[in-house]
């Protein structure tokens, strides 16, 4: 354990996990587990930046997040699962590196921009705007070297190293510069087509989502708008459901003849839209069910967590030792 590469990845807890999550991220947590002694973060603090007002749902996605990964094949025997605000070093270091950071690289960060124009007036705060900071505190607090996230992070990785670099040359050598893995899909957009699957736009499949709502949901996503009818050539590029196919199958002969049926307008929507379902269900099924046997088995959760904070504390501490020395912090005693 002692002398592996550390992995900090997380999720914000503001609804149960999607297929995006899972194609751009869990999919290589996963993978990841032996070779690197991982933390996965539930960054609860940072669900307040936009959720300041549903504290409700933060409690409750808190043991969504948990259950899905459990069900998704994370374990909590080789990693460690960790609730933000239980390891406060994580606001003290988001604190200290917002002294560091410069205000231009938080107003040119383009995912930042992005959302903050997507928030309603009321919901920008200036707790908002420095996610980024605190997102790189997460990273650096247990000085990771590899950072697993979708497509959408990685301009907040990029400020990572940067403020790594920085600090260390000011004040002296305490983090690795984190490097990022984006997924085998970096971003899978939504059954909307509109953009990417997220939480927030009400466009995903959750891998909680039951065999009937997964169909539902399939059955009204969005396709080639052009095709009125089965006869006329289909966009496959740029189609969600042909993006979803590929996710989910591997050199699967019948996604071929799909495809090319679909340019040739040889084939209805309703016969794809059938076999992504199930295919999607057939995924989903191990899943539904492993999420019910540790919604039964408690304690299970309750351990994993406990003993994954336990864990982050212990690093915590001994980063924010340095961290403190090397800025010359909390250091009255060696005055005098
Ligand atoms: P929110 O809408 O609240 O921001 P989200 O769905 O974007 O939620 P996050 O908690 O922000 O979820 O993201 C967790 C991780 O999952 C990040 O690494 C992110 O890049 C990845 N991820 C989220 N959505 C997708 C997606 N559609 N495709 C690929 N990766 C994704
Ligand atoms: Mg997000």
């Amino acid at each position: 354990m002692e002398n592996k590469k550390r992995i900090l990845t997380g999720i914000r807890p503001t609804g149960a996990l999607h297929l995006g999550h899972y194609v751009g991220a869990l999919h290589n947590w996963i993978q990841l587990q032996d070779e690197y002694e991982c933390y996965f973060l539930i960054a609860d603090y940072q669900a307040l930046s936009d959720h300041f007002h549903d504290t409700d749902l933060i409690k409750q996605s808190v043991i969504d997040v948990t259950l899905d990964w459990l069900a998704v094949g994370l374990d909590p025997d080789k990693s460690n699962f960790v609730i933000q605000s239980y390891v406060p070093e994580h606001a003290e270091l988001s604190m200290l590196l917002s002294f560091i950071t410069p205000l231009g690289m938080l107003e040119r960060n383009p995912t930042l921009k992005g959302e903050l124009d997507s928030l309603p007036i009321e919901q920008r705060s200036a707790g908002f705007f420095n996610y980024p900071i605190s997102q790189i505190a997460d990273i650096l607090l247990p000085r990771a070297h590899l950072v697993p996230v979708g497509e959408d992070q990685a301009p907040h990785l990029e400020m990572s190293r940067e403020i790594a670099r920085k600090f260390n040359r000011m004040y002296g050598e305490v983090f690795p510069e984190p490097e990022t893995l984006i997924g085998k899909v970096g971003r899978l957009s939504g059954i909307d087509g509109k953009g990417k699957m997220s939480k927030s736009q009400g466009n995903v499949i959750l891998l909680s989502d039951s065999k009937d709502d997964v169909a539902k949901k399939v059955r009204g996503m969005y396709t080639d708008p052009n095709r009125i009818r089965a006869n006329i050539p289909g966009k496959v590029e740029g189609n969600p459901v042909f993006q979803y196919l590929d996710a989910f199958t591997e050199n699967d002969p019948n996604v071929q003849d799909f495809k090319e049926r679909y340019r040739k307008g040889n084939i209805g929507d309703v016969e794809i839209k059938n076999y992504l379902s199930d295919i999607l269900n057939e995924f989903l099924e191990p899943i539904r069910n492993k999420r019910n046997y540790y919604e039964k088995n408690f304690n299970i959760v309750e351990e994993s967590l406990d003993k994954g904070i336990s864990n982050a504390r212990k690093v915590a501490d001994k980063t924010m030792t340095l961290v403190r020395e090397k800025m010359k912090i909390s250091t009255y005693k060696n005055i005098w």
